[in-house]
This record gives C-alpha cells, structure tokens and sequence, in this order.
C-alpha cells in the first residue's frame, strides 16, 4: 500500500466546493497545495482566487497547458455535456495535472470538493469518479472531504492519516449543507456555483465547434473565442468587438500580430482576421466594421506590409446575418 504524508494538492477553482475542501484539510492541520488548473475556457480573477485562500493563509499555485486541453475538447473519450463540455474527460484532465503537481510537490494524495450526485455527467455516481481516478493513475489517491462519508473508505483513511470522522457526507444539488459549513469556517466570499465555464455556454459552443473544424489551431484563435462577435467569411474568421474595451484588447493584443480592420479617423468597431484574407474578404470584412461604426465612411486594413484605406459598400442585413456565428 502507498505510503501517506500529510501534504494534499486541493484541485482549487474558487467555487464554495472546493474552498470548503480546503478548510477541512486545513482544520485537520495538513500542508495543502491549492492548485488551479486554467484552461482558456475557464475564466476566473486569480487575484480574486487568492484573496478567498488568504482566510487559511494558503499559496494558490495555477497550471496551464491549452494545447493539450484542445485535444481533449476535440476528441472526449466520453462526449460532450448538453454544449461542447466534455466534462468527464476535463476531470480526467485536471486530475492528470493535480497528479504531475502532487509529484512536485511531495504530496501523496490530491483532494477535491466532488460532491456527489450534484452534477449530470463527472459526478453523477462513485463508479464515474473511480474511472476518472483510474484514467488519470490515482485510484486510492483521490479524497473527497465534502462525500467521503458516504463514499468507500479511502486509502488515506484506512491508514489512519485522514480521520473519516471529520469528513462529510453531502449528496446531491441542495447546497444548504454546503452554505452552513461556510458559516462554520466564516467564508463569506465565495462564488455561485455556476458558471465561469464557457463550454457550457450555448454561443460560445457554436463557434468553439467551429474553429474544433480545423486541423491546426492557433493561441489568438483561442483567446478570440470569448471575445466580440464572430463572422465566417469562406473559411476565415473575422472577430469584431462590440464595446470599447473589446476595441482596446484587439488593437492592444492582437492587432500587430493579427490582420486588421479599423475606422479610419473615427472611433468605432475593430476587426481582426485570423488568417490572411483575400481582397473579397477584406472587402466583406471593411464593409462589417462600416455597419457597426455608422460614424464612418472608411475603414483602414493593415498586416504587414500592406496597410490602405478603403471605402466599403454597403452590407445588407440578410448577408450579416449569413456570416455571423451564432
Ligand atoms: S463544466 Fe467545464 S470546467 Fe467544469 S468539468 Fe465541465 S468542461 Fe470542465
């Protein structure tokens, strides 16, 4: 049998689940090793993360591997959720990287805040969270404070090193247990329970479907997902902000790298391609800055060395509508 020490890395995302794992390891005087594991479709503030762990004086330590999360989401051995949300195959991804950061860091077992039965697909019962601890080589690694009482034994608790008499016994939805623990531990920041993964939304899926199509794909296309609204014009994409601060990521981060379209001389709509366009798509592309900036006439295109200024025509609705991912 694996031998135990009293350091844990808590899978950590700032939802009351998983800070109320870590306040229970915490009350049972373990080293914890908070980790976040960002994926570019899982927005969180990771100040804001920390600020919540400073309660147990705790590190919030983040990991980042986009490449090999796209090739999850393309290709999920278990299939989507109700968008394009692979959940069971995420876990089994987070699960690997708590792993890799356990071996770093010394610690010999992970914690998560999995309560059971609360959610459709990765948590609906004990044989899916066994086959996710397997998948990722962590059977008998795995605790889950917030369940573990009605869970199997662990490992951890069988060899005396986590006592099951502190551990809990939360099935299901209803997070009222949940909300009473957090008086007891005095957290009051924490965030709602949806939310914060953008697979799950709906519009979002539709142009992550989209860009799943290509072969190659690239870190701005990545990082565009979320941003603006997104047009398909033959097969190039086209990402136009919507308000002034989407104006400003675009023409701050990607706009060097990226070929652009702007107002010319007027404030307003900005657009970037993610592959070089022909002239017919710059030409469609000028004319959607121009229905979205009626205050004006031209629009500048640059990449490159190319860079003039143009007057679009006119776009008609219907032909908007076409183009527009939605
Ligand atoms: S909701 Fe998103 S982050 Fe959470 S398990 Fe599913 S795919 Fe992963």
């Amino acid at each position: 049998m694996q031998a135990f020490n009293k350091k844990c890395v808590v899978l950590y995302s700032g939802g009351l689940d998983s800070l109320l794992a870590c306040a229970i390891m915490h009350s049972m005087n373990f080293e914890i090793f908070p980790l976040f594991v960002q994926t570019p479709f899982y927005k969180k503030d990771t100040q804001h993360l920390q600020n919540q762990l400073n309660l147990f004086s705790l590190k919030l330590n983040t990991i980042r591997n986009d490449m090999e999360y796209i090739d999850v989401i393309k290709n999920p051995q278990f299939g989507y959720g109700k968008n394009i949300n692979p959940c069971i195959d995420c876990k089994i991804f987070f699960y690997k990287q708590a792993k890799l950061f356990m071996e770093k860091t010394d610690a010999s077992f992970i914690v998560t805040g999995e309560v059971l039965g609360q959610r459709p697909m990765s948590q609906r019962s004990y044989s899916i969270l066994r086959s996710i601890e397997k998948r990722a080589n962590l059977i008998d690694m795995v605790l889950r404070p917030l369940s573990a009482k009605c869970l199997p034994e662990t490992a951890m608790e069988k060899e005396g090193i986590v006592d099951r008499e502190k551990l809990f016994c939360i099935t299901g939805r209803a997070r009222k247990e949940q909300f009473e623990l957090a008086k007891h531990f005095n957290i009051t920041d924490f965030e709602s329970p949806a939310g914060g993964c953008l697979l799950t939304d709906k519009s979002i899926s539709i142009r992550i479907k989209e860009i799943l199509k290509k072969e190659i794909i690239s870190k701005e296309e990545i990082e565009l997902l979320s941003i603006g609204r997104h047009f398909k014009i033959n097969n190039n994409h086209f990402i136009v902000s919507r308000k002034k601060d989407e104006t400003l990521l675009l023409i701050n981060r990607f706009k060097d790298n990226l070929p652009s379209i702007r107002c010319h001389q007027a404030p307003g709509a900005v657009g970037v391609f993610v592959d070089e366009p022909t002239e017919q798509e710059i030409d469609l592309g000028g004319a959607i800055i121009k229905h979205y900036s009626k205050k004006t006439e031209y629009v500048a295109y640059e990449y490159n060395e190319k860079d003039y200024i143009f007057k679009p025509k006119d776009i008609d609705i219907k032909t908007l509508e076409q183009l527009m991912i939605k």
